[in-house]
């Protein structure tokens, strides 16, 4: 397990873009640094889900991963965030499998939900022999 670093920055994005009654998707971005991992921006997808759970539309990624190779985005993607809006912190069948695409990418890929109901979100990873798990709080840094 290792630490994350989030900054107020990026979870006051992300709170202003989970708040409404639909689900919000979008990619965490960051650095990996002395085995600790800090988030830095997010990139909003900006789309309406109208399930309940929804998957990272395959073109926005691809879109982002062209910027990131160009240079026109700094950084990495380091995860994805989403949001439960009222029915609070987990992640279902569809957003496990999608960890588990970014995990593909980096082992240090984040899963993070957000509810905006109850202003409470969690952080997820991957963790040799025991799957995807819930960081807890301690190994969540606000900076
Ligand atoms: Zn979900």
């Amino acid at each position: 397990m290792f630490k994350v670093f989030i900054t107020s920055r990026v979870l006051e994005r992300i709170a202003r873009d989970v708040n409404r009654p639909a689900e919000r998707i979008g990619l965490l971005m960051g650095v990996l640094d002395d085995g600790s991992l800090w988030v830095n921006d997010i990139i909003p997808a900006g789309v309406e889900m109208s399930e309940v759970h929804c998957v990272f539309p395959p073109r926005h990624l691809a879109q982002v991963a062209n910027d990131i190779v160009e240079g026109r985005i700094q950084g990495r993607i380091v995860g994805w965030y989403h949001s439960h809006p009222g029915h609070g912190l987990f992640l279902s069948q569809t957003d496990l499998d999608t960890h588990m695409q970014f995990h593909q990418f980096s082992p240090y890929a984040l899963s993070l939900v957000a509810d905006p109901k109850s202003g409470e979100f969690g952080v997820w990873n991957y963790e040799n022999g025991l799957g995807v798990v819930q960081l807890p709080s301690n190994y969540i840094h606000i900076i």
